[in-house]
């Protein structure tokens, strides 16, 4: 008979992970839509009695965003401009309903293609916090995701937190999601981007991301290198001129693979132009 337990510690989770197979429960956004009608017949480990994983902290060197941090939460709480792209994909994400439920680690692991909170943490350079019984590692979330539903975690892992370094806490970032209609909706196309730039107005440093098409979100370095030293005035000339081999889109219900490669280079001109020449931090303010 299938299991349900709801651990009031870390520990007592890992100690569960260990000794049996179990589905783990955070917010349900994702947990139960994924179910259809089928019933359940696996055993459920609920992580919302383990108080620890919420919330946002800082340690000498990093941010860290505790694995059940809601995107309420992430929106409420005060972070640098670096992570103005972060909270405009929480206020993006579903409803406020959802956003009050859905959690930032339950985004990552569920891992589809068109999580809104994968590009902004990729701009971050953020560090994935997996700890099982054995101990506890650190995955960079670009090797996190492996595709369409795919992750590292193993089985006997949870999720604990998102680490953001400091040094790559810097500059401003803007996100922007492509969607069918304005809200809840599922993105058709989004782009993140944080930009560091030189008392001079040019480049010291570009972060960009898109998400939504290829099978996971990706960095788009090639793009990055390419903005080093430029005037933040000649962004738009120089991303027209990018290829954008990185992404591979598909068609779907949604939309074409053309009309996605077409779209993903007009955001990630639009969140460039918004995070180089005035930042997101005013849409943020309100
Ligand atoms: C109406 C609606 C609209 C939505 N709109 C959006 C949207 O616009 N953009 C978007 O990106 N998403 C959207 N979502 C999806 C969802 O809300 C988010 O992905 C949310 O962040 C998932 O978090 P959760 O806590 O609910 O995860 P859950 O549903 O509880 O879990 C999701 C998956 O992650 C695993 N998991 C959760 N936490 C951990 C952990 N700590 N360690 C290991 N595994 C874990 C679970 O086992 C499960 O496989 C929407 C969902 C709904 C129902």
């Amino acid at each position: 008979m299938a299991r349900y337990a709801k651990p009031s510690s870390v520990e007592e989770a890992l100690h569960l992970l260990k000794q049996d197979s179990w589905r783990i429960l955070a917010g349900g956004t994702d947990f139960y839509p994924s179910l259809g009608s089928r019933p359940l017949h696996e055993n459920i480990l609920d992580i919302n009695g383990l108080a620890e994983l919420r919330g946002t902290s800082e340690t000498g060197t990093h941010f860290v965003i505790g694995a059940r941090t809601s995107w309420t939460e992430v929106i409420r709480h005060p972070l640098p401009p670096a992570f103005d792209a972060f909270k405009l994909a929480a206020r993006e994400v579903g409803s406020i309903q959802i956003q009050n439920a859905g959690t930032v680690a339950g985004n990552l692991c569920n891992a589809s293609p068109a999580a809104d909170g994968v590009p902004p943490l990729l701009v971050l350079d953020a560090e994935v916090e997996l700890r099982s019984a054995e101990g506890a590692r650190l995955v960079p979330l670009g090797k996190f995701i492996l595709g369409n539903r795919r992750t590292v975690r193993r089985p006997d892992e949870i999720v604990t937190a998102m680490h953001v370094p400091k040094r790559s806490a810097s500059g401003r970032s803007a996100f922007f999601k492509l969607g069918a209609r304005r809200y809840l909706v599922i993105s058709i196309a989004m782009a993140a981007a944080r930009v560091d730039l030189n008392g001079d107005g040019k480049i010291k440093q570009a972060a960009i991301a898109v998400g939504a098409c290829s099978a996971a979100a990706q960095r788009l370095s090639g793009l990055e290198r390419m903005l080093e030293g430029l005037p933040a005035s000649s962004l738009a000339d120089a991303v027209g001129r990018y290829e954008f081999a990185e992404l591979s889109p598909i068609d779907d219900v949604r939309g074409t693979a053309e009309y996605r490669r077409e779209a993903a280079g007009e955001i990630v001109r639009r969140v460039l132009a918004m995070a180089a020449e005035e930042g997101a931090s005013r849409e943020i303010a309100a």
